[in-house]
């Protein structure tokens, strides 16, 4: 007699089945989704430094161009590098200074505009007008000097950001005098930093982090739940050389200092943040200011304008903001911290020590207040 395996015919043994079933998958393939996923990084050279994006859960699989590409869209239109692009909307805007008002993208727009709010917020600190100077200097270029005394006063009398002329429904942006012009260098990356972000939030990445050379924004949490742990630079060391370890949930982190970009003439370091007051490379007896906030935009700006603002000016002016943290390290590699970030950031170097507030900045607030 023909027998006929029927392994299910009873319901109890169907039953068996389906729960063994189910403990052979959980096993097999559960146990592969619970288990942690390798972070992926990839790099590119963009903004005159490596953009890197780096993965913590599986993305879409053109997640890394779609980032490079926007950042490269944000570079074709706001560099005022001449040796990579014979023309860019802000180098349009520059030539055409004194000449017409130039219709520039929505990007451009919104960048400038931010500039100029931050440049009157800071009092000119940042100060989005300073092309004529970083030209004439050319710090990081192959044509870096220490210009004479008349160049410089006469670039620096082209440098006033109360002049920029926007109009929104237009979209354009006129530069009133010949000579004048536009350097978005000290808020662009932030604002490309954002704008990755962005993209993949919208692609539904929610746990990555961004890292455009000193400007390091994190997208969602951690997998394992623990806090981000950024390393801050050592002014003194090379890249990759920490001053400290900061530890924090979402945010934005900037890093401006005048170890980025310099020469040394006569034993004096010209670096690559010019003050708008005097037209040199400012000395605000700073090495370094970091901000902590949650926009990238806003840490890039901030940390530029602070640094020209040097602690003094600069404490009582993050003290009373409760959305953004700041850490001043100085010269003498003394530390000044705003209270969020003395409780984010663990300065380990020991060559550094961390200050309580200035009597000075205390009474400057107290001014301002
Ligand atoms: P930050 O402090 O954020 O900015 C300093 C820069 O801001 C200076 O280099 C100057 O450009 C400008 N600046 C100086 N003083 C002031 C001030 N008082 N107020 C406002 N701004 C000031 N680098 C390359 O080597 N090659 C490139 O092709 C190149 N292309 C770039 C294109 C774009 C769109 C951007 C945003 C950057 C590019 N860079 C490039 C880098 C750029 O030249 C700057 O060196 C860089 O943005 C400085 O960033 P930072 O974080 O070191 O310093
Ligand atoms: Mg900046």
């Amino acid at each position: 007699m023909l027998h006929i395996f029927r392994p299910y015919a009873h319901p109890l043994r169907a039953a068996i089945a389906v729960f063994l079933s189910i403990i052979l998958f959980t096993l097999l393939f559960g146990s592969c989704s619970s288990e942690p996923f390798d972070p992926v990084r990839e790099g590119k050279l963009l903004l005159g430094t490596t953009v890197n994006v780096t993965l913590y859960e599986e993305g879409p699989d053109d997640i890394f161009e779609r980032v490079f590409d926007r950042v490269e869209q944000i570079e074709r239109k706001m560099s005022t590098s001449k040796d990579d692009y014979d023309t860019t909307e802000l180098l349009e805007v520059n030539r055409n200074a004194g000449i017409r008002p130039v219709r520039v993208s929505a990007d451009t727009f919104e960048v400038i505009r931010r500039a100029l709010e931050y440049s009157e917020l800071t009092d000119g600190a940042f100060d989005v007008t300073i092309y004529p100077l970083v030209e004439l200097w050319g710090i990081g270029t192959a044509d870096a000097r220490v210009p004479a005394e008349e160049e410089i006063q006469e670039r620096l009398a082209l440098v006033d950001y109360r002049k920029v002329q926007l109009d929104r429904e237009a979209q354009t942006v006129y530069l009133p005098e010949e000579g004048m012009g536009l350097d978005v260098g000290a808020i662009a990356k932030g604002y490309a930093a954002d704008e990755s972000r962005r993209i993949l939030k919208e692609a539904g990445v929610d746990s990555a982090l961004l890292d455009f050379g000193g400007n390091i924004v994190t997208v969602g949490e951690k997998p394992n739940g623990e806090p981000w742990k950024i390393g801050i630079q050592n002014p003194e060391a090379g890249r990759g050389r920490y001053l400290g370890i900061l530890s924090s949930g979402p945010m934005a982190v900037v890093t401006s200092g005048d170890y980025e970009r310099y020469f040394v003439q006569d034993d004096v370091r010209y670096h690559h943040i010019i003050s708008s007051r005097t037209g040199y490379p400012a000395r605000p007896g700073l090495a370094s200011v970091t901000i902590l906030t949650d926009d990238s935009t806003e840490a890039d700006a901030l940390a530029t304008a602070l640094y020209v603002m040097g602690a003094e000016k600069g404490l009582p002016f993050v003290r009373d903001r409760d959305d953004i943290e700041a850490a001043f390290v100085t010269q003498e590699k003394e530390v000044y911290m705003t209270a969020g970030m003395e409780s984010a950031l663990n300065v380990s170097h020991e060559d550094y020590e961390v200050l309580p507030w200035p009597a000075g900045a205390q009474a400057a607030a107290a001014e301002t207040r």
